[in-house]
């Protein structure tokens, strides 16, 4: 097992806002950071003392990166194999491209769960309205996503009756998707594992999540779910980082319906939206534990020590480029701003979160919400 110190190198593939914060925790322990996007501006660039500008599939951009680095990891996991295979021969490279290569296609990782025993909701692979047509007639109401590239509920669509389904097919204009089953949710989690090459592996108590349309609004942790529950979500999520193999981190989306039982949504093999309170929360944040996982150093405690919450801000509540007014919420106790150095502003996209703590889940919880609606109040057309 290869062991990189503190004062190394760690080379990021991808520099957005999980990038970013990963290399914050990375620089805190003293190592350097390198960093590949495609966006010149992007997030992680502040960090970085080297940022190479190239596409997610350039195999040169991507072994320069590993050729300057310790060891690599990665922020998104739509990086192409080829060129994460080139990394992998200049630096050692975690997570994996096997693992990159069943969770990066959401067919290939839904049949993996399932062959592998998993829990997950009905679902068939379609390749045209026809196939939509027919899974919309098994299943009632379906969602239909992309196998590649959606994020933040794109590359979907949800369609309820069959005079949706040319339209939904066209609306997603890919060649592959997934048709889900629509399911009845009761609640959603999600369980953050860190397991590192010698196999050591610790999991964070599971987050509960609400999302909008398929973007996550908030989160908070401890879930406050049954701890049967819990423990289910618990063991389900560390068996699946197991068997994958996973070396850095794995966050395991999952529903709870309405009969109690769990199903897998989907994976992601690195940082994750719904452990930003992990920052507050825990003893160990997911990003440095991310950094301590792929640099084959001790795991930290992922215990949470104080319950906290974050609140997603989309760029919606930017008035064209203006951001809105923060002093009013930082005013609010517990509160604090979390902004991603994003120079463009779009409606859907993440600008940065708010986060908080408090004495129980369910303060911190009210506390985000309401710094929230005082920063959308004073925002135009909010
Ligand atoms: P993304 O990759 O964009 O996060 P997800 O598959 O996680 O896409 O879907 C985003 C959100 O949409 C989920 O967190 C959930 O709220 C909702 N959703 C997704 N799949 C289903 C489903 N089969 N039934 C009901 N709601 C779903
Ligand atoms: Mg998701």
């Amino acid at each position: 097992m290869t062991v990189v110190l503190p004062g190394s190198t760690i080379g990021f593939l991808g520099g957005g806002q999980l990038g970013r914060m990963a290399a914050m925790a990375a620089r805190t322990m003293g190592y350097d950071v390198h960093v590949l996007d495609p966006d010149a501006h992007c997030p992680a660039r502040a960090l970085a003392s080297h940022v190479i500008t190239a596409k997610w599939g350039d195999v040169d951009a991507a072994a320069r990166l590993a050729d300057g680095a310790d060891v690599v990891t990665m922020e998104i996991e739509q990086i192409p194999v080829p060129a994460l295979e080139a990394a992998q021969r200049l630096a050692p490279l975690h997570p994996s491209p096997a693992v990159l290569f069943i969770v990066q296609d959401r067919a290939r990782q839904k049949e993996w769960l399932r062959d592998q025993g998993f829990p997950v909701g009905p679902f068939r692979v379609v390749r045209s309205a026809d196939d939509v047509r027919a899974a919309q007639h098994e299943f009632g109401s379906c969602i239909v996503k992309a196998t590649h590239g959606g994020y933040d509920g794109r590359g979907q669509a949800r369609v309820h009756h069959d005079d949706e389904v040319n339209a939904a097919w066209a609306s997603i204009g890919a060649p592959e998707c997934v048709a889900e089953s629509f399911l009845d949710l009761t609640a959603e989690l999600s369980v953050m594992v860190a397991r590192t090459e010698g196999g050591e592996m610790r999991a964070y108590a599971p987050s509960r999540n609400h999302h909008t349309d398929g973007v996550l609004t908030w989160s908070v942790i401890p879930s406050g779910f049954d701890p049967v529950i819990e423990q289910q979500a618990a063991e389900i999520a560390c068996a699946i980082a197991e068997r994958l193999g996973v070396v850095g981190l794995l966050a395991v989306e999952l529903f709870l319906l309405d009969d109690g039982t769990l199903c897998v949504n989907e994976l992601a093999p690195r940082p994750h939206n719904t452990y930003h309170h992990s920052e507050r929360a825990c003893v160990t944040s997911q990003f440095e534990q991310l950094v301590r996982a792929v640099c084959g150093l001790p795991l930290g405690d992922p215990e949470v020590v104080r319950p906290a919450a974050i609140y997603n801000l989309l760029g919606d509540i930017w008035t064209g480029q203006q951001a809105p007014d923060f002093a009013g919420v930082l005013a609010l106790p517990g509160v604090r701003v979390h902004l991603y150095g994003k120079k463009e502003a779009r409606p859907g996209r993440k600008m940065g979160h708010l986060s908080a703590c408090g004495p129980t889940a369910e303060v911190a919880l009210e506390r985000v919400v309401a710094a929230y609606k005082l920063l959308a109040a004073g925002t135009v057309g909010v």
